[in-house]
This record gives C-alpha cells, structure tokens and sequence, in this order.
C-alpha cells in the first residue's frame, strides 16, 4: 500500500485525541527564535534566555487631514515602552501597532 494522501477518500489513520497545545504566541515564536539561533551560530541557545523587546511602529490615519505634528512619525518604530505615544494633540488618530520583535541572549 502505498504511502501518502488517499486521493480516494480511502480511510485515513485514526488521529488520537490530543490535549489541546497550551503553548502561547510568544512561546511558539521563542523556540522558533532558538532554533533559528542554534542553526545560525551553533550555540546552544535552548538553554539560555532569550529577552524579546517588541517594536511598535506609528502609524497615521494615512489622510489628508494628517497634522504636521504626527506626520514626521509616520513609519517610525520604537521598543514598545519608548518613544512618544498618541495621541499626541486633541483628535489625534494615530497608534502603535506591533511590528516586529527583536531577540536578545542573556549570557
Ligand atoms: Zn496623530
């Protein structure tokens, strides 16, 4: 019998049933990140610490009616505790959204 997908509906291996996978977001994307280091450098990175810092970028209601004071922050990302927050001024309608996380080992 030939090994693969049954293109024919054949019966398929049972699935046993499984606890739900309890891993969170973050932890998924920190043993990506290890894996990605220990491939890259060698080092046994599973066994240190890796300190995520999460960026978060401005963004504008991308408008004509954006004011000069936020418009020079469009684009720009800062750590997510650093860097100036909106609103900035009465009626301002721009935010940080998350946008990318940077990793670093504590040695
Ligand atoms: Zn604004």
């Amino acid at each position: 019998m030939p090994i693969g997908w049954a293109s024919d509906g054949g019966e398929r291996p049972a699935s046993p049933a499984r606890e739900p996978e309890r891993f969170t977001w973050a932890e998924r994307v920190k043993a990506a990140a290890q894996q990605i280091i220990h491939n890259l450098t060698g080092l046994d990175s599973p066994g240190r610490d890796l300190i995520p810092t999460v960026w978060t970028r401005w963004e504008t209601a991308i408008d004509d009616r954006v004011c000069q004071t936020c418009a020079p922050y469009a684009g720009r990302a800062w750590p997510a505790a650093d860097g100036p927050h909106p609103p900035l001024h009465p009626g301002c309608r721009c935010q940080r959204r998350v946008a990318y996380v940077t990793w670093a080992v504590r040695n």
